[in-house]
Parts: structure tokens; sequence; C-alpha cells
């Protein structure tokens, strides 16, 4: 566990954020009897609670939590467009949606004292990871139906702090207003900070004429390697938070000064971790899926959404700074994106990880897999660092050698490795799509 503070160690709302373990314990389970009550009100809650003989005077504590029904995002889909509303349609402030990821996009609903909430839970890890009121932020997110955008935006106003709301994309105009306007923070996914990054590191805007210190990542999976990568290209500080549509958007969790791993917002979501497969409640420590139910929300009352996403909340105690929350590692990836090749599960992150770890490649790569006969197979395309790309045939081969055998280390799998030059595979602004699986064509 970190032991010293990366920046100085700030926390926003230190009588939620550190509250006494039995005590958030308390407010959880009171929050969850709350939440129950307002899924009354949802035809597909009402249906299940008559179906398990549940009241919310039946929920006593937070173990009661596994009494409730697993909610899907198909069952979200299958209520489309706002079956899940729990308020008459003019309590509602706020429409956003998911980013349609994995098929058509959903809706999300928001009261104006959620609005109010997540506001306060974006200004917890913003400043848990550097944000000062005389700060300037530029927004790459998109703004509009995706959560990044908006959700971000009030983060930082109830901080205090300047907004660029630059929204998504037009590199170029996003370069110019950092030089112009000298922001010190950016936020955006990983992905868009790399595709930054090369204009920067190419050197056609100098990073002296920069003031960024710090960035906000999230959105998608990416790894502790390409944090070191980005960290080193840009000379700032890389912070990730986590978070999504169904439950709120982000301000789910975030890093603190610390950095060892996100701390829950546990006050206003309760997390639990299931096997994927069998749906059995996996101990802390253990790999598995999330599901988080929103304890707080009155438009949209999720209850155990299955997020899909595979992490681990750590079950190792407290954080030297001070809060009282668990804390979830990174998300190691989606359940939609795991691949099976050849009867093993990879990750898409377990790939970048071994890639980040060979000098001589560029933080850009292409994952595509294939079934010619019967087997898979899995090529990786994956850029040379500029100055790095080799005509010595001896030199190339060494440097997939490299590669292959770091994959191999990690995933246990050989997979062909195909060296591009520079600037020559797909950049992305908002979430990268990184693997091409044509199997699924053929079968
Ligand atoms: P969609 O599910 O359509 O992508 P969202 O825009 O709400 O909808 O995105 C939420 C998803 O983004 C999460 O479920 C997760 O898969 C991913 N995500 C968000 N933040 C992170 C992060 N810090 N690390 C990894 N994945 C993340
Ligand atoms: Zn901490």
């Amino acid at each position: 566990m970190n032991t010293q503070p990366i920046v100085e160690n700030r926390i926003w709302q230190p009588e939620a954020e550190c509250l006494p373990r039995p005590q958030l314990r308390a407010l959880q389970a009171s929050r969850l009897r709350e939440a129950v009550s307002r899924c009354a009100s949802v035809p597909f809650y009402r249906e299940h609670f008559a179906r398990l003989g549940i009241s919310p005077d039946q929920i006593r504590s937070v173990e009661d939590v596994r009494r409730l029904p697993l909610t899907t995002k198909a069952d979200l889909r299958a209520h489309y467009p706002l079956g899940f509303l729990a308020v008459p349609r003019d309590a509602v402030a706020r429409y956003q949606g998911t980013s349609g990821t994995t098929g058509k996009p959903t809706w999300v609903a928001y009261t104006r004292r959620d609005v109010d909430h997540w506001s306060d839970l974006c200004a917890r890890f913003l400043v848990a990871g550097g944000l000062r009121p005389e700060h300037t932020v530029q927004i790459a997110f998109g703004f509009g139906l995706f959560t990044g955008g908006f959700g971000l935006h009030y983060g930082i106003e109830r901080v205090g702090a300047a907004i660029i709301p630059l929204s998504s994309g037009n590199s170029e105009r996003q370069l110019m207003s950092m030089q112009d306007m000298r922001p010190e923070i950016l936020i955006c996914t990983p992905s868009y900070a790399l595709k930054l990054m090369d204009t920067i590191l190419n050197g056609d805007v100098p990073r002296d004429s920069l003031a960024l210190e710090h960035a906000h990542f999230g959105g998608e999976p990416w790894t502790e390697d390409m944090r070191e990568r980005i960290e080193r290209g840009l000379g700032i500080r890389c912070w990730n938070n986590y978070g999504l549509a169904e439950v709120q958007g982000p301000g789910v969790s975030g890093e603190c000064a610390f950095r060892n791993g996100m701390h829950i917002q546990e006050d206003h979501f309760l997390f639990e971790t299931i096997d994927p497969e069998t749906l059995e409640p996996l101990p802390d420590g253990e790999k598995g899926e999330l599901v988080v139910t929103a304890l707080c929300r009155e438009a949209f009352p999720v209850i155990r959404y299955r997020t899909r996403d595979i992490g681990i909340i750590y079950a190792d105690g407290d954080c030297p700074c001070g809060r009282t929350t668990r804390r979830m590692s990174r998300i190691l990836g989606r359940t939609d994106d795991m691949l099976i090749i050849r009867g093993v599960n990879v990750f898409p992150s377990q790939i970048e990880t071994a890639l980040m770890r060979v000098e001589a490649v560029a933080p850009h790569y292409m994952i595509e897999v294939s079934r010619p006969k019967a087997l898979d197979e899995v090529t990786v395309h994956i850029e040379m660092q500029p100055g790095l790309f080799s005509d010595s045939m001896r030199e190339l081969q060494s440097v997939r050698d490299a590669i292959g055998s770091a994959i191999f280390s990690v995933t246990g799998l050989h997979m062909h490795i195909n060296l591009v030059s520079p600037n020559t595979l797909e950049r992305f602004e908002g979430k990268a799509r990184r693997v091409k699986d044509t199997r699924r064509l053929v079968d």
C-alpha cells in the first residue's frame, strides 16, 4: 500500500467520506430501506418484491441486499425508455443516456436532488486528485447525453474552479485551448489523452507551452502501465475515476492522494462482487462482477445493477488518507469484452499490460481475433515508438520476440505480432475500440 501522498491529501466531504465504519454500515442499511421503498413505484421491482415477499421494513442490515433481485441491462432495455422512472415526470430535472457501447443506449433520469448529490460526488474525487478552486479545467468529454461531460462540469463548478467546456473531438482546438488558456487539468478518456499526446510528443505543440499538471480519466478500462506511459510522456499526474450512467455516471468511485485503488462512495452506493456465471456473492479481495445499488437516487433507483465490469473490492484495511470507505481495483475488463481464445479467458487489458512493458512499442495497438481454420488466432497490431522503427530484420524480430513473450507470460497464449509504423493505427476521441473479433461473423 502507498503510504506517501502524491498530492496534498484533501477531502471534500470529510463528514461523509470518513464516517466511522459502523455508522457507515448503519447509514447504508437505512438508505437501502429507503431505496427499496422508492422502488416500489417501479413496476419491475414491485412485481419482483411481491414474488419474493419483500417489503421495506424487512430490510434491516446491509446483508439483506442479497434478498433483492438483480437488475440487468436487458431489464432496462425491456422497459425502454422510462420504465424504471420512480418519480412523476415533472420531478425530473435532467435526462442523460448511456454511451451505447454494447447496444442500444438507454435513458437515465435525475431529480434536482440527484443532480445535487452527483455534483458533490464528482467534487470528491476531483479534489482528492488535486483540483483546487484556483484551477482551470478543460473538459474533453462529450457534452450531451454522455454522463461524462455534464457530470464532471457540475462537480468542478461545485469546487469553484473555472471550466473550459470544450467537449470531445477537434484535437486542434483542444491543443490550442491548452496552449492559450493554460488549463492545469484535463478531463477525457485515457485513449483521447494518447491521441493528444502524439501531437505534443512530435513537437508540434511543445510541452513547455502547456500548463497541464493533472488529468482525470474514466469511461473505459486502462492499465497501470498505460498510466506510467502517459505520466512520463506528458509530465503530469493521471487519476482514475469510475462510474456508469445506470447508477449515476462518474463519481461512483475514484482515487485519493495515496492512489491505493479507487475509494467507493459507499454512503451513496452499495457494492457487491458476484461470480458472473453462478451469480453467487464473492468475498472482498476476490475478482468478480461488480454489482451496484444506488442508495440515494430518487428518479432512477436501480437495485443490484449488474455492471458487467470485472474488478476487485479490496479486503485490506484503512487507507492513510483517512477515508473509511472500501477501495476497488481498476476495472480489469467488461464481461462483454472478455475474449475466449482457445478456451482461455483474456481481457484486452492484460494484453495492454504486456505490450506496455516493451519500451520499443508505442501505446497504440489493435487486437484482431479470427478463426481461419478450426483454431482461434490472435494478431496484435502494435505501433513502434517514433524513431525506433528499424529497417533491420534482426532488430524487428527481437522486438516481436520480446512482445510475444511478454504476452505469453501474462496470458499463457501465443499471439501473432504485427509491428506497424508510427501513426498508422486508428486514434480515438472517446471510448476506444481496440478489438476486432471476426469469429462472430463465421460462427
Ligand atoms: P456504456 O455502458 O454504454 O459504455 P457509460 O457511458 O455509462 O455506458 O459507461 C460506463 C462504463 O464505462 C462502465 O460500466 C465501465 O465499463 C466503463 N468505465 C467507466 N469508467 C471506467 C474506468 N475508470 N475504468 C474502466 N472502465 C470504466
Ligand atoms: Zn485513500
